[in-house]
């Protein structure tokens, strides 16, 4: 298996792709050993052509309960994965429909970022990675 490393971090599912945004992050978690079962399979499958508008309108009704809490929740646990794999110091993170790899120094909320204080917007080592 490929392991996440430093050097990937930054933008891993760029904004421009929209709600695609949802399920791929779950494509990328499988990349990665992330385990999806039959149903789920299906049922991605199944939210893909709800959400692209591809259902008849009696299939749409019948799908309506599902969304959007069990395509959150398994987007979410592939995003978790993700992270469970990130490296030391850093952490994957939504924010505006991207997905980005980044150090904790820059994820708002965290103790690194609290470090930094209102002089510094980056760690040494973010410093020192720009450097090279
Ligand atoms: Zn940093």
């Amino acid at each position: 298996m490929v392991n996440i490393t430093e050097g990937m971090a930054g933008c891993w599912l760029d904004g421009h792709h929209g709600w695609h945004n949802i399920y791929r992050v779950i494509e990328i978690a499988q990349s990665y050993g992330f385990q999806v079962d039959d149903e789920d399979e299906a049922f991605i499958a199944d939210w893909k052509r709800w959400r692209g508008g591809d259902m008849t309108a009696e299939e749409d009704k019948n799908f309506e309960d599902g969304y959007p809490e069990a395509m959150n929740d398994l987007s979410d646990a592939a995003t978790d994965y993700l992270d469970s794999l990130a490296p030391d110091g850093m952490a994957f993170e939504w924010d505006m429909g991207e997905l980005t790899l980044r150090c904790l120094c820059q994820v708002e909320g965290s103790e690194e970022n609290a470090l930094l204080g209102a002089n510094k917007s980056q760690c040494d080592k973010c410093a020192e990675r720009e450097r090279f």
